[in-house]
């Protein structure tokens, strides 16, 4: 049932889809079995899974053994770059330099703090590439940034704010063609990787089109329960294991299996491919150009954070001049409309948005932004409540903050 409020922060996360609920909730009691179990209970387990990385592997046109199951795309983006570089470090025989990776500014911070942490130890160089202010790497800058010794390439597809695209086809084929005169291990070097979260439901992430190496998922962004993941490693590709323990996921991810998960992971990714979904997609993309349209025409001094060609269907995400992001998030919620200043992740902190800083925003003006993300349910009447608030909001806010600064400088 649909409550009266109003939910537009789908980037944060999706309500489980009814059809992968009802999927899942048998492996809660009655097939319970533990699918690393050689008995029939652990069996019915273990077909439920087989079955839902086949329903994986077929969205990105891979094979079963290249889909690793997580907790999560936090853990599949740690895993991706600790992993390789474990991996790159347990080569023996060979005198090893320094390696290098390379990702950009606007990551999430599950692979910026990793990358950090990376730096930290000083076990890597690691490059963040720029991003301009329609939101975009450049392929011309990771071109320039490769060296002999760089061992990957991160670069995320769908940034999570700002809902930005970046060009990862042709960023595919500039690796592929920097790897092309190696041999050895040195061929599979630099691996390319993409975080793949905000993307999933809605381009297309044949990996082999796209031509990545690894690519990061994440259930409860695609209408399918928290706490389960993906992570796509290509064949060959040189990565090690960061968790120790059981043999689970061919070695490569140690833990008992989140079964109920990993059904409902699968469900939903056949959910996305159900022809129903691509209709759905256009009436999001309608509303969110009509949503839009409306706030830069209604609202003065207010704008559009990133390129709005370039930009995944559901993302808007605006800035207004003399408001406070938080502010604005507050209000909206006491108005019971759901929305966000950035990420979830961030936005316990009140640090302005690293991507919006890295589009090049000054910290007043990358705290006054908002993050609307719709989804399946948006419907216009609530699109049009949500403009109407927002509209009375700003108006108030900037009353207030104007009333602040005119004490401020008499
Ligand atoms: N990467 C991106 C782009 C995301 O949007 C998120 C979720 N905010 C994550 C990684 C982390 O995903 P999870 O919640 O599955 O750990």
């Amino acid at each position: 049932m649909k409550s009266n409020k109003i939910y537009l922060d789908y980037a944060a996360t999706t309500p489980v889809d009814k059809e992968v609920l009802k999927t899942m909730l048998p492996f809660f009691s009655h097939d319970f079995g533990n699918a690393m179990s050689i008995h029939s209970f652990g069996q019915t387990a273990l077909e439920a899974m087989d079955l839902s990385r086949s329903r994986i592997a077929n969205f990105l046109g891979c094979s079963i053994g290249e889909v690793i199951f997580t907790s999560g795309a936090t853990e599949s983006n740690n895993l991706s770059i600790k992993g390789i570089l474990r991996s790159y470090y347990s080569q023996k025989n060979k005198k090893l330099t320094k390696p290098h990776i390379i990702t950009t500014k606007f990551e999430h911070p599950c692979v910026l703090d990793t990358c950090k942490g990376i730096e930290k130890d000083e076990t890597a160089e690691i490059t963040y590439l720029p991003v301009y202010n329609d939101g975009l790497v450049k392929v011309e800058d990771i071109k320039k940034s490769i060296k002999p010794n760089t061992i990957l390439i991160s670069v995320m597809y769908v940034n999570n704010e700002i809902g930005t695209v970046q060009p990862i086809k042709e960023i595919g084929k500039l690796i592929h063609e920097s790897r092309e005169n190696k041999d050895g291990l040195e061929k599979f070097y630099p691996v390319f990787h993409t975080d793949a979260t905000q993307a999933v439901n809605y381009f297309d992430c044949d990996v082999n089109k796209l031509g990545v190496d690894m690519m990061s998922m994440s259930g409860h962004k695609i209408y399918g329960p928290k706490g389960i993941g993906a992570l796509y490693v290509r064949s060959m590709t040189p990565l090690k294991r960061i968790q120790d323990g059981g043999d689970q996921e061919n070695r490569m991810r140690a833990g008992t299996h989140n079964v109920p998960g990993i059904v409902g992971m699968g469900k939903a990714i056949t959910e996305i491919q159900n022809p129903k979904s691509k209709i759905q997609i256009k009436e999001i993309l309608k509303l969110r150009n009509y949503l839009i349209k409306k706030v830069l025409k209604e609202i003065p001094k207010s704008y559009l954070n990133g390129s709005l060609e370039k930009r995944s269907p559901n993302n808007a995400n605006f800035r207004f001049d003399n408001v406070e992001g938080e502010g604005l998030v507050l209000s909206l919620d006491l108005e019971g409309i759901a929305a966000s200043t950035g990420s979830a992740c961030s936005s316990g902190a009140l640090e302005p948005s690293h991507v919006l800083l890295s589009l090049g925003l000054r910290h007043e003006q990358a705290h006054g932004s908002l993050r609307l993300t719709l989804g399946k349910d948006t419907n216009k009447p609530e699109i049009n409540i949500a403009i109407k608030k927002i509209k009375e909001i700003v108006a108030r806010l900037r009353k207030i903050s104007g009333g602040v600064l005119r004490d401020f400088n008499s």
